[in-house]
């Protein structure tokens, strides 16, 4: 499939005149073809317009409708599944196969979507029948139904080009509900972007539709993403990626006239507490185990484990010792663009200058500005942890600190000292119940997903998981992109008072006669 390099808005394809940009092959640093055109306010604005003109025909459309059209979205993914995954290769470096599963992972979400709207109960209905004898006074009828936000903008990250992109949960939670979407999609796979687009597209048209409900808007700076969040017709935000873009996005939309919701999720270190018992037991396979985590995708997870927290003595010797002779056989590896390799090493660099830290594994910084990146293991105690913050800030990709404390006691005032988490875990022996549950009540605060005995590494998508947490990791602990609770960041209730069954919506039409 040829691509264009133009935005897709509405069912059209859109040039535009601001200059262009290209991608680059992250393995040997070549740019890729096709010149991708650059958005801009203009271009925001026909889809924000477009989206608002088809929201009322969209979310008047039926739950079934709605899911068939995820339906059709996910089986024109497949039919287009062996272009997306090769350009999804040269533009991001990653392994085909893991391409493979995170495209059926994105197929399977969208089917999950389907399902779960289709079956019709998501807008958690509320019924209270009017009481007229009642004294004082009489009770009208009441009940409570939820409706769709109205468009959303779609932000989503490099390391996830599928599952957390242009068809990824973000889009397939809105559509399922009614809302219209229009994605920026990431610089860094904009050939990725166009091609799933094309799918959707397709579907949609397919779908019988109106053209306006979906959009991409390529483009390789703020400008984009700037002007979609501040557009009067965005009546909501989800964004994956990092802190900082995920802050600034919120605080923008904050300072509108009508703020909006930002539903941001971020980065994480998803600290893991080892306890003495357990180390003693398995410090081989936990060490090994680790070191796979921090390295997996080139550590380039939101789930990576970048904070380990065990008690000194021979066994946290004997783990530290396999962790370097695991990470040190490692050959370097390709990341997913210049930009996060060099933020790798400006935060590595900024972590190792803090007073206390040692470097056990990593090179020093490469001088070259190719995208390839050796993992890294830095320690401290945990009295020099207290006093520096920054070294709980996330490193984008392969590294972890490892925090050496005194005691298990001093892990509970470790642990109170987090920020927010997407993950936290514990590996304890059963003997470790009691100590377990007074460290996981101090995390139970602090995360949105607790781990005992496994690692934080692969999000499993199904309706119990939550992929959220307390600020940072999001700004919106409440919900998360990943599993069904994700439809409700872009509905709101409204309460129909004294409604006759003609005029309430069907799902609150049931015990009115
Ligand atoms: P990123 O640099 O924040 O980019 C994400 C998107 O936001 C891009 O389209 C980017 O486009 C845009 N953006 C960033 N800052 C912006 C700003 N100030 N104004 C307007 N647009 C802005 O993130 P990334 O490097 O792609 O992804 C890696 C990060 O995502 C890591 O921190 C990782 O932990 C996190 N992540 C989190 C999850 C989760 O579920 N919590 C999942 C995957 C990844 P421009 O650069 O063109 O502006």
């Amino acid at each position: 499939m040829v691509l264009t390099g133009q935005h897709l808005i509405a069912a059209n394809i859109i040039a535009s005149s601001h200059g262009t940009f290209r991608a680059v092959n992250p393995t040997t640093g070549e740019p890729l073809e096709c010149e991708f055109h650059e958005g801009g306010g203009e271009e925001v604005a026909i889809a924000a317009d477009l989206a608002e003109r088809d929201f009322d025909t969209f979310r008047q459309s039926s739950d079934i409708k709605r899911g068939e059209l995820l339906e059709t979205i996910a089986a024109q993914l497949v039919e287009l599944k062996d272009p997306i995954i090769q350009r999804a290769h040269l533009e991001t470096g990653l392994p085909l196969p893991r391409l493979e599963g995170e495209l059926n992972r994105t197929v399977n979400q969208l089917k999950m979507f389907s399902q779960f709207v289709q079956h019709g109960h998501y807008k958690s209905t509320r019924i209270d029948p009017a009481l007229p004898d009642r004294e004082p006074l009489p009770k009208p009828d009441l009940r409570l139904s939820q409706i769709p936000l109205g468009p959303v903008a779609v932000f989503g990250a490099s390391n996830f080009p599928l599952a957390f992109s242009v068809a990824g949960g973000d889009t397939a939670s809105a559509l399922a509900v009614g809302c219209p979407v229009i994605v920026k999609g990431h610089p860094a796979h904009p050939g990725t972007s166009e091609l799933t687009g094309v799918a959707i597209q397709r579907a949609v048209q397919k779908s019988g539709l109106p053209g306006g409900i979906f959009s991409v808007i390529q483009g390789s700076g703020h400008e984009v993403g700037t002007a979609l969040v501040k557009h009067p017709q965005i009546k909501a935000v989800a964004f994956t990626g990092s802190q900082a873009g995920g802050r600034s996005l919120f605080d923008l939309a904050a300072a509108r006239p009508d703020p909006i919701p930002v539903f941001a999720e971020m980065g994480s270190v998803n600290p893991i507490f080892i306890l003495p018992q357990i180390l003693k037991e398995n410090s081989q396979l936990l060490a090994h185990k680790y070191s796979e985590s921090l390295t997996t995708g080139v550590g380039q997870f939101c789930t990576n484990p970048g904070l380990l927290f065990a008690v000194k003595g021979d066994d946290l010797s004997a783990f530290i010792a396999a962790v370097k002779e695991y990470l040190s056989q490692m050959n370097p590896l390709p990341m997913l663009h210049v930009g996060i390799k060099q933020n790798f090493n400006t935060k590595l660099e900024q972590l190792t200058s803090v007073r206390g830290v040692s470097r056990l594994v990593g090179s020093e910084t490469p001088t070259t500005l190719d995208c390839y990146a050796l993992p890294a293991l830095l320690f401290l105690t945990a009295d020099d942890f207290l006093q520096e913050p920054r070294i709980a800030d996330e490193v984008f990709g392969p590294s972890s600190v490892v925090v050496q404390c005194e005691s298990k006691e001093q892990m509970l005032v470790l642990a109170e000292n987090l920020q927010g988490q997407l993950s936290a875990t514990v590996h304890a022996s059963i003997g470790e119940d009691d100590f377990c549950r007074q460290l996981f009540a101090i995390l139970e605060k602090k995360a949105g997903r607790l781990i005992l005995n496994d690692f934080p590494t692969g999000v499993e998508v199904c309706p119990s998981m939550h992929h959220g947490g307390p600020y940072p990791a999001t700004t919106d602990s409440h919900f998360s992109s990943v599993g069904t609770t994700a439809i409700h960041r872009f509905l709101r209730p409204v309460c129909y008072q004294n409604f006759s069954k003609e005029l309430l919506p069907r799902e609150l039409q049931k015990n009115q006669d």
